[in-house]
């Protein structure tokens, strides 16, 4: 489990877990059970990821019981920096041999459900299982509460995130030429993640030609050819936690045919759309409408095979989805991916993509790369 550079400060801290406890009690959960992995970044500024060895936050709803923080004794020595006496958290410490569930659950009234942490891994919750909480939920559906809407100084981690990204596609057409394959391709942009102020690669997608077409395509060792289109859709987190997610289309060496053109025109007037649909109270599913309605008069809907964006915050993929079905409201804070594209099997694809933050105005682009099709 390695300590994140970003701890919140207490009263943030202090107030995440207030709100995690009310939210749960509202949700009839009588605790909730954070593991390792965003939900806990986000609750005290633990990074890292979950182990055989149990580490959990249990917070139980009940206001008179206090939160609890569950450890083996030796990854403690390296937390002894979190100011959870400050946050009122009890610390649970335990050796190999002794059982974590049992300690985890200790002094819970388990008469409502158990929420447990989305990513939590089955090894775990079921042991919490076995030891009485028996009737578990996912906390997703709580935690997306708290972390759905980012306060300023999450959406100025978002906005540095975003400022590091746009710089490395700045730098995309020196590396990006036909001959290359895009894994050199791919190395280069992965190391300029890096250089740019990212602690850690999270992807890099360098899809070429008939490539382009299969939206999730990392990175091969097809040589770029003169005419392809290139989608290259990159990211990575900052020390902050928080991620960085953009997609630009580049045409190497040569301006593609007028049919390719004109979808492309298409694509952008989709993104521009979407990204004009958001802002407070318009459903999510509304903004994915935005832009599918574009692609659809332009004859282009079948191609579009993915919903329109994610949320991004701690993980590169979170609540609110911007997909159809979704009537959920966008409020101010919430940040997400616009991201429309169109593959056209096995010979060509575009996508772009920028993250917005809704404000009262509408969105807020943390991406300011331009959207034209660039020929390199
Ligand atoms: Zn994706
Ligand atoms: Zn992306
Ligand atoms: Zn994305």
């Amino acid at each position: 489990m390695a300590v994140s550079a970003s701890i919140p400060d207490v009263s943030v801290s202090k107030s995440r877990l207030d709100r995690l406890r009310s939210t749960a009690e509202a949700a009839g959960a009588s605790a909730v059970i954070v593991t390792p992995g965003s939900d806990l970044h986000y609750l005290l500024g633990v990074g890292g990821s979950s182990f055989e060895r149990l580490t959990a936050l249990v917070v139980p709803s009940d206001a008179g019981l206090g939160p609890a923080f569950v450890s083996p004794a030796l990854e403690f020595a390296g937390l002894g920096h979190l100011p959870l006496a400050d946050l009122g958290v009890e610390v649970r410490t335990w050796v190999d041999g002794e059982d974590p569930y049992a300690l985890a659950l200790a002094g819970l009234s388990l008469d409502g459900a158990v929420a447990i942490s989305d990513m939590t891994p089955s090894l775990h919750a079921i042991r919490l299982r076995d030891k009485g909480a028996r009737d578990q939920v996912l906390a997703g559906p709580i935690l997306r509460e708290l972390r759905m809407r980012k306060d300023p100084a999450e959406l100025e981690q978002l906005r540095l995130a975003g400022a590091a990204i746009d710089r490395v596609h700045a730098q995309v057409g020196q590396w990006l030429q036909p001959g290359r394959t895009e894994a050199q391709v791919g190395a280069q942009i992965a190391e300029a993640i890096v250089g740019e102020g990212h602690a850690v690669v999270q992807f890099v997608i360098v899809a070429s030609g008939p490539n382009a077409a299969s939206p999730h395509h990392s990175v091969s060792d097809r040589v770029i050819e003169r005419g392809d289109l290139v989608v290259v859709d990159i990211g990575g987190s900052m020390l902050s936690g928080y991620n960085s997610d953009s997609t630009r289309t580049y045409a190497a060496g040569l301006p593609p045919v007028a049919e390719v053109t004109d979808a492309y025109a298409a694509l952008q007037q989709a993104q521009q759309s979407a990204v004009d649909a958001a802002r407070p109270g318009v459903t999510c599913e509304a903004v994915d409408e935005a832009a599918r309605g574009v692609l659809r008069e332009a004859g282009l809907a079948e191609y579009f095979i993915h919903r329109t964006g994610h949320g991004i915050g701690l993980d590169v993929h979170e609540e609110p989805y911007i997909i159809a079905g979704n009537d959920l409201p966008l409020e101010a804070g919430m940040a997400f991916s616009i991201e429309p594209g169109v593959y056209v099997p096995g010979t060509w694809g575009a996508r772009i993509e920028d993250i917005v933050a809704v404000t009262a105005e509408g969105a807020l682009r943390l991406n300011t790369r331009p959207h034209e099709l660039l020929v390199l």
